[in-house]
């Protein structure tokens, strides 16, 4: 068997097996967007590492560095805000070409440090050209009651989002594709907004049951929520938004809209599932806060999978971003 058998999220599976003698310790491990361990009393550390590589993650010549140097911190930190807690610390390990000029790193970290977060250290090595690596680790810290997990969803939540979906990877494509005007796009694929302040507040609020950030689209991120919190959901695809360059773009490509706004991946977007009492209250304290809006795209039930529907009827929808 191979790891290409298996999935990204099957060789994950697999790690977490050899770590069950950890499991009984007062700890979450490998599962959530982040870990979590106790700090001061009624308070954890939620700590996450994400790798961003290039060729994969990035094109060395569609990105620039100050962008680059934004975006990989700004992903770990969006994994830290989704469980409703701030983001610290961070540690930076790069592998990177030694004929790189120090402009561009100068470049990078100006991106890295525009988010006001201090570097307290990490590794460095040289690397082959093309294979440039980086890792960031951020630490974050929350009140335990305020962590917001995959598992937390209830039966009859409304399941939402915090924005459009699909913006990053219509900049994906006009920028594989060199499509002029598609600007606000292409910034929402190489500097996304991060909802750090809305995550924190959403943390404070008992109704916010489940939380994590979008970034493998909602159609495969919704699937780690289910799963965990053992129920299903239904969601409704004409109640999602996108932007009008991502209509634009489907137009052109003549691809479905709404399939690249659930698998897509990258929006780093907030997807929380909210008691459908309170709702229309938190919403509304939440667009006087933030002048923007939480949209409800579906419901949580008790099934064990996941039901599309379009203008009332059933649909096929394909499967978020996985690596492998
Ligand atoms: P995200 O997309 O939010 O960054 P991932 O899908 O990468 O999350 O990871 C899901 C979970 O699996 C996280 O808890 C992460 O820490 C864990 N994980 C991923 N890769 C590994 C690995 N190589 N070893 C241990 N845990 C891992
Ligand atoms: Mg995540």
């Amino acid at each position: 068997m191979k790891l290409g058998d298996i999935g990204e999220f099957g060789l994950i599976e697999e790690i977490k097996k050899t770590q069950k003698k950890f499991s009984e310790m007062n700890f979450t491990g490998i599962g959530d967007d982040c870990a979590i361990f106790p700090s001061k009393e009624g308070f954890s550390y939620v700590v996450t590492t994400d790798m961003l590589v290039e060729g994969k993650h990035f094109l060395i010549d569609k990105i620039n560095p100050k962008d680059l140097g934004y975006k990989s911190l700004a992903v770990s930190v969006s994994d830290v805000a989704s469980m409703g807690a701030k983001a610290m610390f961070s540690f930076l390990s790069i592998s990177i070409n030694k004929n790189t000029s120090t402009q561009w790193i100068n470049d990078f970290l100006t991106g890295y440090n525009s988010m006001n977060i201090p570097l307290l250290g990490g590794d460095t090595c040289s690397g082959e050209e093309g294979n440039m690596c980086i890792n960031v680790t951020v630490i974050g810290e929350c009140e335990n009651t305020n962590i917001k997990y995959r598992s937390s969803a209830k039966v009859g939540d409304i399941v939402a989002v915090t924005s459009p979906l699909g913006a990053s990877a219509t900049g994906l494509q006009a920028i594989l594709k060199n499509l002029p005007n598609y600007d606000e796009s292409i910034k929402a694929h190489v500097h996304p907004y991060i909802f750090e302040k809305e995550s924190v507040w959403l943390g404070t609020k008992n109704e916010v049951h489940a939380m994590m950030d979008i970034s493998d689209g909602v159609s495969s991120d919704l699937r780690h929520i289910c799963k965990q919190s053992k129920c299903g959901a239904v969601i409704n695809i004409d109640d999602i938004l996108t932007t009008q360059e991502t209509k634009t773009l489907c137009n052109n490509l003549n691809i479905n809209s709404q399939e690249l706004a659930l698998s897509g991946g990258e929006d780093y977007a907030l997807l929380l599932t909210i008691s459908s009492d309170a709702f229309n209250k938190i919403n509304k304290e939440y667009k006087a806060l933030f002048n923007s809006e939480l949209y409800s795209i579906g419901t949580i039930n008790s099934d064990n999978k996941i039901t599309y529907l379009s203008e009332n009827k059933v649909t096929d929808i394909n499967r978020g971003f996985t690596h492998f």
